[in-house]
């Protein structure tokens, strides 16, 4: 099967078309969670996912903060004046689906989630060390996350005691050694000085993983975010990719 794995498109609705367009044909789709937060179309955002084809889909920090379930007054005021904006306009129906993901999921011998396998809401993979604990705390060959907003590829093995670290480059693809944690980056809000949206494919039959960027109309998503009186760095980032 050829998966699409998005994670962290937050209310991006264009850069996520723009993706689902790019990747063509695709047999099933696993989200990563944070599907709303900081964009302009939270709910037009979760009804293309919810319909999208074999859906898999996990919770992210931002979902449980849109639903009500967190206390969101340690987030900068930024984040907190649009996480306002998305609790008022998310219809009740589209809450209840926020609310309904789970924070794991296991398939193929992966396991989904978006923060960390050791705190599947909070933790960022951002170091080598985290990357190395968090082994533990998964069973399946694969685990794969978001969160971070930035591409990345970690192998660990446990014989030779060798873990592999680094960023993912623009359509790099590889094929699954040892055991892995991956990050396909982000569809609505990448982090790594590259603006354009990020995604991946994953072949689950010959466990090879593909890291794909593609461009889209960033200039219309921040006319929304203006026009919506939305933080106006929300918008700024998009074009610096960070
Ligand atoms: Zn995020």
């Amino acid at each position: 099967m050829r998966i699409l794995v998005i994670s962290d498109i937050h209310a991006n609705k264009d850069a996520l078309n723009a993706v689902i367009k790019d990747a063509k044909n695709f047999d099933g789709v696993w989200c990563l969670g944070d599907i709303v937060g900081y964009g302009p179309e939270p709910n037009e955002c979760i009804e293309i996912v919810r319909n999208l084809p074999e859906l898999k889909c996990i919770k992210g920090n931002h979902d449980v903060a849109a639903i009500g379930e967190m206390d969101i007054s340690l987030f900068n005021q930024e984040a907190k004046d649009s996480m306002m904006m998305h609790q008022s306009i998310l219809t009740k129906d589209r809450k209840k689906f926020l609310h309904n993901l789970p924070e794991k999921i296991e398939v193929e011998g992966v396991t989904l989630v978006h923060g960390s396998p050791r705190n599947p809401i909070w933790e960022y993979i951002l170091e080598p060390y985290i990357a190395r604990i968090n082994y533990e705390f998964f069973k399946t060959e694969i685990c794969m996350i978001g969160h971070s907003h930035q591409p990345l590829i970690s192998s660990w093995n446990a014989e030779d005691g060798v873990l592999e670290w680094g960023a993912a480059q623009p359509s790099k693809t590889i094929n699954i050694h040892n055991r892995m944690i991956i990050n396909p980056g982000s569809v609505g809000q990448p982090r790594d000085y590259d603006p354009r949206a990020a995604y991946g494919i994953f072949h689950t039959s010959i466990r090879r993983f593909e890291f794909k960027r593609v461009e889209y109309d960033i200039a219309a998503v921040q006319k929304k975010i203006i026009d919506k009186k939305m933080p106006s760095r929300h918008a700024e980032r998009l074009s610096a990719g960070w």
